[in-house]
């Protein structure tokens, strides 16, 4: 029931194996791929109690050295703070040419962690373990990394491809059912972006994805693929690649409002609110059916995700400050934006002329007070 799929870079390809009992065959697939027999293991206190030391038992058992650091959880993670011991862990280490540093853990890990292996000794080898289901779709594909500045999230950092992805599926039952659906956001997203078949799967099969197994497997494998063959297209986002931010214009504002509070809003709640707004707004522009912002507001709310601004905790501020959000996300030249929109489902595209004054109207209406 393993898959693997393929992400082509030339000499800087790497795989994604998906399925279960992975983490505990970390030693077999690294010592298979590694020269080198050391690795510095990255993760935080909520993923350590569970898979840390099976993964360490597994090094060990391939005669693999291995040290490891853990974090403390969430966002305020990725930052210069914590940059500095995860370099040292990695030099303490030992770490050369030939060795590796493995990321266990979320999205959090996964960046702050690949950063670290990209700048330590100008870039080392470095393994994704991703353990959410939003980074084993989505963060840990792809060699974007970086930590988050008081200007704004992953604001400083580097392209720093991964040698090997890890998507341990049987992780994903420890998961709180919040952050499932946060990261099931992301996975409908690909269906939006340009996969109408695969949007209208999830509709049929999305219970049998949370209750874990085969469908589990094909979602996150289907994902892996739908991100792999955007990022081998467009390594360094020159173009096709901005269309994974579909929804995240308006998910990135609303995110700033709530200031970055796990407690009032997750990554993929904003995004899953924005998808809406995105189709709603193409619709607005006479791009879309409303029908199909309906039946994607529809789908999102079935599997528990909030869909409207009215859904978050603790109020907004006023649409003006959302525009701003947007504007410094987006650049404005001339009044106008660039926006991912839409012609409906899963036929998504890069917009490069939206009247910012049209999104401040749109949203003035949209906003719950
Ligand atoms: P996260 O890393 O904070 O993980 C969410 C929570 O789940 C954390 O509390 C974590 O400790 C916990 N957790 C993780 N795995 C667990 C498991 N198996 N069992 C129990 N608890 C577990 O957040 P995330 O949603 O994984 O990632 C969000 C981050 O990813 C953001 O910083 C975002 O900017 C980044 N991101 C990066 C990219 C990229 O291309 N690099 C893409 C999307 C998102
Ligand atoms: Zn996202």
């Amino acid at each position: 029931s393993e898959r693997k799929v393929r992400v082509n870079l030339g000499d800087r390809s790497y795989d994604i194996l998906i399925g279960p009992g992975l983490i505990a065959a970390t030693g077999r697939e690294i010592g298979a791929r590694l020269k080198g027999r050391r690795v510095a293991v990255i993760t935080d206190e909520n993923v350590a109690p569970r898979y840390l030391d099976p993964m360490m038992a597994s090094l060990a058992q391939s005669g693999i050295e291995a040290v490891s650091l853990v974090l403390p959880p969430g966002e305020k993670t990725k930052s210069f703070d914590h940059l500095i011991p995860v370099c040292d862990a990695i030099l303490g280490a030992r770490i050369e040419r030939n060795d590796a540093v493995i990321a266990l853990g979320g999205g959090v890990i996964g960046d702050l962690t690949g950063f670290a292996a990209g700048i330590v000794r100008r870039g080392s080898r470095f393994i994704q373990v991703p353990t959410s289901l939003l980074a084993q779709v989505d963060s840990s594909v792809g060699g974007k990394t970086g930590i988050n500045s008081p200007h704004g999230k992953n604001l400083i950092g580097v392209f720093h491809q991964p040698d090997l992805v890890l998507a341990d599926t049987d992780v994903l039952d420890t998961l709180s059912p919040r952050e499932f659906r946060a990261g099931y956001a992301e996975v409908a997203k690909y269906g939006l972006i340009d996969k109408p078949a695969f949007f209208h799967w999830l509709e049929q099969n999305w219970q049998a994805v949370f209750a874990g197994g085969s469908a589990r497997i094909e979602a996150i494998a289907a994902s892996c693929q739908a991100k792999a063959d955007v990022v081998a297209a467009d390594e360094r986002e020159n173009g096709l690649r901005a269309l994974l931010n579909f929804g995240h214009t308006f998910g990135h504002a609303l995110e700033a409002a709530t200031e970055y509070d796990s407690n009032r809003l997750v990554h993929g709640e904003g995004v899953a609110i924005g998808m809406v707004l995105a189709h709603e707004f193409s619709a607005r522009m006479n791009l879309a059916s409303p029908d199909d912002a309906r039946r994607v507001e529809a789908h999102l709310k079935t599997v528990g995700l909030p869909t409207r601004m009215g859904d978050i905790p603790g109020g907004l501020p006023p649409a003006e400050r959302l525009m701003d959000a947007i504007a410094q996300d987006k650049k404005v030249k001339g009044g106008k934006l660039t926006f991912i929109l839409t012609r409906g489902v899963g036929q998504s595209f890069v917009a490069d002329d939206v009247p910012a004054s049209e999104v401040l109207n749109f949203l003035k209406e949209k906003h719950p007070q």
